[in-house]
This record gives C-alpha cells, structure tokens and sequence, in this order.
C-alpha cells in the first residue's frame, strides 16, 4: 500500500471521532513529506531538533510542525521561531526557555504537558501533582509567551490491550478533571482543549478513549529502519 492509500484508510478510521492525525515524520525522506503534504496532511510530528530544522527548510511553510519527543533546554531556540506545538513539556524549567524564545520571536508558542503514563521507568513525563503545581505556582503567571493547550502521554510498550485502555482512560479522566475544575483557567495561559495520545499500535483506542490528536508513524510508512 501507499502512503496515500494507508492515509485514506486511517483517516477514515478517524472520521467519526474527535482525534485529528499528526504525520510523524521522524526518519522519513523528504520525498515521502512531500507525498503526505500532497495527500493534504499539514501536521507533521518529529522528535529531533535537527531533522525537524532541515525539514521545515525544504518544505511548503503552511506545514504545523510538532516537537513531539523530549526537548532538551538548549536547542529550544532552534525551533522557537516555527514550531507549531511542543508536545512534550516536562519541566518548568524547559517550559521557561521556551517562553523565553518565544518571546526573542515575537510569538506564543502553544505546548502540552506530557504527562507519565506508562509503567515503563524509562519514559519523561509529569505526574499529577507536577502538573497541579506547575500551573498554579507565581512563577508560572509570568510566562507570556507560551500557552498550555493540553496533555500529552505514551502509553505502556506492551500487547496488553487492557493496560493500555486503562492508562489512556486515567490520562483522559485527569484531563476532563483539569477542565471542570477550571485549573489554571484565570492566569489567561491556560486552555484544556487538546489531548494527544495514541499511536501506530493504538491510535484507535486512543480515539475512542478521548484523545483528539494521535501521532501515527509506522501505520502510514511502514516500520523504522
Ligand atoms: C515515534 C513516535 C510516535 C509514532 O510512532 P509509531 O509507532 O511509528 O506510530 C508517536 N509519538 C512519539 C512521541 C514518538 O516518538
């Protein structure tokens, strides 16, 4: 199959749920963005800085490029002036660089806070406390240049299809609470309106558990090399 062709399949898959499809990217050749630009994709998901930089140069500027892997502090001024949303906030300190960046361009740059998730010990990510606290502390109010619009989460690496139903299910429970109990809401920073779990493996579980932005790789160009 194309990458056309397993575009349409998974985007009609989609269709009747609230998850929009970012096209990660991470690995995949200039020729096979500029299929998936051509099949009407613009949102696009790398997790290396550099790849992402080299790709945004040789492509159309109407594509919404999205961090999605752990962002080390010091190469946030790379993508400061492009990016389109930073998925993977786990720190307070990395979201202060960005809003310092952000501020060196003259823009707000939208991010997520990645939340852990999984039982895994290897993965980055906030736990609930974390995400509390961070929002409502002083030094957040500060921030002008940068808006939290969500949560990001990987589930486990695993088979277990009930593991993985019960950690998107805690995620999106956590995430529908953030809203109803308003947190965050009067710093003006602060909007719960995007929740970005699912991938290849799971991005249809993710969809019907709440999420409305799965980041979908292999299932459209095959597996990683
Ligand atoms: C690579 C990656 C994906 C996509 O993985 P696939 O299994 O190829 O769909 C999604 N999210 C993150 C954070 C990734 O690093």
């Amino acid at each position: 199959m194309s990458i056309s062709d397993n575009l349409s399949v998974i985007l009609n898959q989609l269709k009747n749920s609230s998850a929009k499809l970012i096209a990660v990217t991470k690995t995949r050749s200039i020729e096979e963005l500029q299929e998936t630009y051509q099949a009407g994709i613009v949102d696009f998901g790398e997790n290396r800085v550099q790849e992402m930089i080299e790709k945004y140069e040789q492509l159309p500027k109407d594509i919404r490029w999205h961090q999605i892997g752990h962002l080390q502090t010091n190469k946030v001024k790379y993508i400061a002036p492009f990016v389109f949303l930073i998925h993977s906030v786990d720190s307070f300190k990395l979201l202060k660089e960005i809003n310092t960046q952000a501020a060196k361009n003259n823009r707000i740059i939208d991010c997520l806070l990645q939340m852990y998730i999984a039982q895994e010990e290897t993965k980055f990510g906030l736990d609930q406390e974390e995400v509390l606290s961070m929002v409502q502390m002083d030094a957040f109010k500060e921030l002008k240049n940068i808006r939290i619009v969500g949560l990001m989460g990987m589930a486990s690496f695993t088979e277990n299809e009930e593991q993985i139903r019960k950690e998107f299910n805690s995620l999106h429970l956590f995430f529908e609470q953030l809203k109803s109990d308003q947190i965050g809401l009067a710093t003006g920073l602060v909007e719960w309106k995007e929740l970005s779990m699912g991938m290849s493996s799971d991005y249809l579980l993710a969809a019907e558990l709440g999420s409305t932005l799965v980041r979908v790789g292999s299932a459209i160009y095959g597996a990683r090399h």
